[in-house]
């Protein structure tokens, strides 16, 4: 960038204090004023004393003086202490440094407005680089940094709000997960509750017919739940209840298996994609509940404590009627263990045709 105007020009300009700009200013000064009235920016040249000797149409209008107001005058004189500091101690530095100042001026125009310039001063040297003078042409950036300072405050509120309503998006999630985990989530036990098995049963049902997998149900019923009841007490059987669901949905070991309360002291397991090892797994739920070691010395059964039977199936949903299907054969296990002794299981594999063909 040019720091400094063409020597040449400024070897032509009288910028000396013997001259009388304000009564009698030089003919090139004068033709230069009148070219610089055309320049819609605020333009005044300033001597080596930084007194103005020029000023163009466009400062005048701006600051609202006259440029007999002007001419012949330095900053102090025009400006109160403060903003006529800040002049001069830009017009220093390029005194000083020879080189191009900026600087973002407050002004104060005669009606007592306040007026933002923008202004670059530039050294006038002269063909023997003897400091001459300041050309110093302004920008009113008034309304531009008002339209900038409007835009930063609108971008501001616009954050805000978008941080309010994040922060409320993330309550109504909270919520809702609450109440999702209300509604499928069985208030004594805190396993699941029937209604989310049934949801379950539903989805599993589908994917598995559709994928030609087997699908596996395990029924669980505590063994003369009554009796315990009776014996010691409504509070104590809640207690025992919460101990059952919770050792037996421990014994649930993958993502898909669901596991609920189906209704009173009965549970359900529903283990889609699950046609070996049923019998292993309804084995160690049976084993789990045993292990709590709950007395139970009403029941009648060896140990003197709380047990489960288990009626369990798998199926192939594909090869069957409907889902119902699948929990008759397991509650008619259930009741087939409970006929047997109670305490154990009986299963049922449905077997894929298919399958024993290939196999
Ligand atoms: P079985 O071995 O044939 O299953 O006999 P059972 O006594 O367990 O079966 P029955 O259906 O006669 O009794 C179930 C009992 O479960 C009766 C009921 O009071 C009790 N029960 C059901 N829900 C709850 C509950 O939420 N809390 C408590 N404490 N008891 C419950
Ligand atoms: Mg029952
Ligand atoms: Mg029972």
């Amino acid at each position: 960038m040019k720091t400094s105007m063409s020597q040449n020009l400024v070897d032509l300009l009288p910028l000396n204090a013997e001259v009388d700009f304000r009564n009698n200013p030089p003919p090139e000064i004068e033709l230069l004023e009148s070219a610089l009235d055309y320049v819609p920016d605020m333009v005044h040249i300033q001597d080596r004393n930084f007194i103005v000797r020029l000023v163009n149409d466009a400062f005048c209008q701006k600051t609202g003086l006259m440029r007999s107001e002007v001419l012949g005058r330095d900053a102090f004189d025009l400006y109160p202490n403060a903003i006529a500091d800040a002049c001069e101690s830009a017009e220093r530095r390029v005194f000083s440094n020879h080189e191009m100042v900026r600087s973002e001026e407050k002004l104060v125009n005669k009606s007592g407005s306040e007026l933002l310039v923008d202004t670059v001063r530039i050294p006038l040297l002269n063909s023997r680089n003897e400091f001459q003078g300041i050309f110093a042409i302004g920008r009113d950036i008034t309304e531009e940094k008002k339209r900038e300072k409007e835009r930063e405050s609108l971008i501001n509120s616009l954050k805000d709000t978008l941080n309010m309503l994040e922060k409320q998006s993330k309550v109504l999630k909270r919520m809702n997960t609450q109440l999702q985990d209300l509604a499928t989530t069985d208030e004594l036990t805190q396993v699941s509750n029937r209604r989310h098995f049934d949801y379950h049963l539903d989805i599993e049902w589908r994917r598995c017919r559709r994928e030609k997998k087997p699908l596996a149900l395990m029924f669980f019923d505590i063994d003369y739940f009554k009796r315990f009841n009776d014996h010691y007490g409504h509070t104590s059987g809640d207690v025992c209840l919460r101990s059952v669901a919770n050792v037996l949905s421990e014994q649930m070991s993958r993502p898909g298996d669901v596991f609920a309360r189906y209704g009173g002291e009965e549970f359900v397991a529903l283990l889609p994609n699950t046609s070996e090892g049923i019998e292993t797994i309804a084995e160690r739920c049976r084993q789990a509940v045993w292990e709590l070691n709950i007395e139970h010395v009403k029941a009648g059964l060896p140990g003197s404590r709380v047990t489960v039977s288990c009626g369990a199936v798998v199926g192939y949903p594909h090869l069957l009627e409907s889902s119902k299907d699948l929990v008759d054969l397991a509650d008619q296990n259930l009741y087939l263990a409970k006929q047997a002794g109670r305490n154990r299981f009986e299963f049922t594999g449905l077997d894929n045709p298919a399958e024993i063909k290939a196999g």
